[in-house]
């Protein structure tokens, strides 16, 4: 149980003072659900409101924080009418010594304003300088303060993310009001490493990231950034090295198939496997062989087939009258991997089965459920497909020996275990598409087998990658209409916007109904992630096997998808996503042998970092090559759709600059469980408390459960 300590911290936003209904939703927005949320969010900069120059030396859009007298108000005239006067200003003029500011006001309601600027006195103002005129105006000040509560401007204003509807000044409040419930919890760091490396404590450490008081505070390689994100490394590494210890090397079964499945399935495989699916397919087969559990992280690039890798080793653990489970993280993945695996299971007489949450075998209803879930309890099914419905409560399996999981970043380190625990000391298959730079290999799978697909099947084409800027739009449509004429179908993925989910789907749903005009309504198809997944998935079906030829989509369609007639695709504003990201989406395209082309559209002008970005996706379809470029570039500080790019998500920390920290948070980790491995020891508990916050729930179970 989470001690009570940390109760306030999950306690919903509605606990800060000031956050109602309305406002929650708007949070939601931006992922902040509870208080630690807002503790957990992150500056993006800040604002320095030292600088007071003289008035007659101020320069447009400078920010400024002055003293000034209050002089006159002047409200719009009160004959406007109602819709006029929210647009007519409400004026304050002031002044001081080296000249004169106007503060202009829309919207004002009551009497705050002859509350805030009594005329007379004099004022502390913050904002921003405008001219209208010739005359020094600030539009709603940041900050209006008598003169003895100078203090409460922040000299350094953090500024964060926002969503439509919250300024910086709401969220900063809220920030406040949630630093204030922050517990004071034992230190769960060492005492030699906070001292070595001048660390303050975890709430001191927060609290200055939200009022730092020198620019330091907030420098991702900075003292107070370091800390936590020590603490983030180090939880997922204790998690990591829990979830470890509890499935590797343990017995289990061994697989020694005798073929006859296997070598009925190369008769009717329509190609012939590349070297390295054969070398990978040996090194799974001797591992399920060994006697010890296979813990083995498959990677391969997009295309590079791993799916019959999969079949393969499946395969073998039928043979031996054995089931397989294969997880993939979408129904729509499920399905395409269903489709694929029945039309050769069905010939060489295995049977298969797909469950996802409401459907089983493609049918929706409790009935078709039920019967599917007694037949794999029955082991009459030798394969079953699914997504994380595999591992749900009344989903039981008569001799489980083999999970494999698919597209296995998508995952929790909890969600991957879960699947194992179905079965006894089953052996697992990971599998991604995603290539895991080597720098990162080591720490996140550390004593992880690692086996690699580096050829792509033979025959491809190249995929021709253009970028071209977005004013040629039109050009683009000619183009289009042409090639959906000569046959071909095209994916058109629309613009990633950082912070609000919203927006990206408004801008997908006008282009979807801007194209249904251009290429007729009965061409195109739509595709997003807010969609019921049925009906999403019968949009893909559609753009797949029917009448559809454009499909306008998020990045929903990112993994995995197979639409061997999708030649084209159309990335808007490419410059917004991460490589990694880019690459995976281009390899929805190319996947027959049709020559395929990827059109990689861009806003002018491009920065520095997001032109090497385009230019090195043009120049190489090396996943291997373009997660080490990603992760170098990501640098930078143009960090986009880290979610999407594969690599492990944290709040605070970026691995790119403080990956020092990342290899002592391992080596502390697996000290830390080596001594104290249930952690019942007084740092045993800090620690504890340090995995609630970073919501290990799970992994607390399992140290238990023993
Ligand atoms: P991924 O590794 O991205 O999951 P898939 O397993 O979906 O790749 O395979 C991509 C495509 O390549 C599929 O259409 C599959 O049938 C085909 N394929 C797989 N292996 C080979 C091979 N050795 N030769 C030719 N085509 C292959
Ligand atoms: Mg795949």
């Amino acid at each position: 149980m989470r001690a009570e300590i940390l109760n306030s911290l999950f306690a919903d936003v509605e606990t800060v003072p000031g956050v109602g209904k309305s406002l929650k939703s708007l949070l939601d927005n931006l992922g902040i659900r509870k208080v630690l949320d807002l503790v957990f969010h992150k500056p993006t900069g800040f604002i320095d409101r030292t600088y007071s120059p003289k008035l007659n030396e101020v320069r447009e859009g400078e920010t400024i924080t002055v003293t000034v007298h209050v002089d006159k108000h002047m409200p719009p005239p009160s004959g406007a009418k109602y819709f006029a006067r929210g647009r007519i200003p409400y004026k304050v003029s002031c002044h001081n010594d080296s000249g004169v500011l106007n503060l202009v006001f829309f919207n004002v309601k009551g009497d705050y304003l002859t509350k805030s600027l009594p005329v007379g006195e004099q004022r502390v103002i913050s904002g921003k300088a405008e001219f209208f005129s010739g005359n020094l105006n600030i539009t709603h000040p940041d900050y209006i303060v008598p003169v003895d509560k100078i203090g409460s401007v922040k000299k350094l204003d953090p500024t964060y993310a926002l969503t439509a509807g919250i300024t910086q000044k709401r969220i900063s409040k809220m920030i406040s009001s949630s630093l204030e419930k922050l517990p004071d919890l034992k230190e769960w760091i060492s005492y030699e490493y906070l001292k070595e490396n001048k660390w303050s404590g975890w709430k001191e450490s927060l609290v200055s990231l939200h009022n730092p008081i020198s620019e330091n505070n907030i420098d991702p390689v900075g003292r107070v950034i370091r800390r936590l994100s020590y603490d983030e490394f180090l939880a997922s590494q204790l998690s990591l090295a829990i979830t470890r210890s509890k499935i590797h090397k343990t017995n289990s079964v061994k697989i020694e198939g005798d073929n006859f499945l296997n070598n009925k399935l190369s008769k009717i495989l329509p190609y012939k496997l590349t070297n390295d699916q054969k070398k990978v397919i040996s090194e799974i087969s001797a591992d399920m062989k060994s006697g010890e559990r296979m813990l083995r992280l498959l990677q391969g690039d997009v295309g590079s087939g791993k799916t019959i890798v999969a079949l393969i080793s499946m395969l073998k653990v039928v043979e031996c009258g054995k089931q397989a489970a294969l997880m993939a993280p979408t129904e729509i993945l499920s399905n395409q991997h269903y489709n694929t695996i029945k039309k050769f299971a069905d010939e060489i007489g295995v049977r298969v089965a797909v469950v996802t949450g409401k459907t089983a075998n493609g049918v929706k209803g409790e009935k078709a459920k039920r019967e599917v879930l007694e037949k794999i309890r029955r082991g009459e099914i030798n394969i079953v497909i699914g997504t994380h419905a595999l591992f749900q409560e009344g989903m039981n399996f008569k001799d489980l020996a083999l999970a494999v999981i698919d597209e296995q970043h998508r995952f929790g380190v909890a969600e991957r275990l879960e699947l194992a625990s179905k079965g006894k000391d089953i052996h697992i298959l990971l599998m991604s598409a995603t290539p895991i730079p080597r720098t990162l290999t080591l720490t996140y799978y550390g004593d992880m087998d690692v086996s690699l697909i580096k050829e792509k099947p033979v025959g491809r084409e190249p995929i021709d990658t253009r970028a071209v800027p977005s004013s040629r739009f039109n050009e683009i449509i000619d183009a289009l209409k042409r090639a959906i004429n000569d046959g071909n179908k095209v994916y058109w993925i629309c613009p990633l916007v950082e912070v609000s989910e919203k927006i990206d789907l408004a801008a997908v749903e006008s282009r979807y109904e801007e194209f249904k005009k251009i290429f007729g309504e009965e061409k195109v198809g739509l595709v997003h992630g807010r969609m019921k997944p049925d009906i999403r998935q019968t949009a893909m079906q559609e753009f797949a096997y029917g009448e559809k030829k454009i499909l306008v989509a998020t990045t929903v369609i990112e993994v995995g998808v197979d639409v061997k007639d999708a030649t084209i695709m159309v990335i808007e504003h490419s410059e917004r996503f991460g490589l990694s990201q880019l690459h995976q989406l281009r390899g929805r395209v190319g996947r027959g042998n049709k020559k395929s082309s990827c059109i990689l559209l861009y806003t002018e002008p491009l920065g520095a970092i997001a032109k090497e970005r385009l230019k090195t996706i043009r120049e190489t379809e090396d996943g291997f090559k373009i997660s080490e470029e990603d992760l170098r570039l990501r640098g930078g500080g143009e960090i986009m759709g880290t979610k999407q790019s594969g690599f492990p998500e944290f709040k605070i920390a970026d691995i790119s600059l403080n990956s020092d920290l990342l290899i002592d948070a391992r080596e502390h980790a697996k000290e830390i469980l080596e001594n104290d491995p249930e952690l019942s020891s007084e740092r045993g508990q800090a620690i504890k408390n340090l995995l609630y916050i970073f919501e290990y729930d799970k992994q607390i179970a399992y140290i238990k459960a023993g």
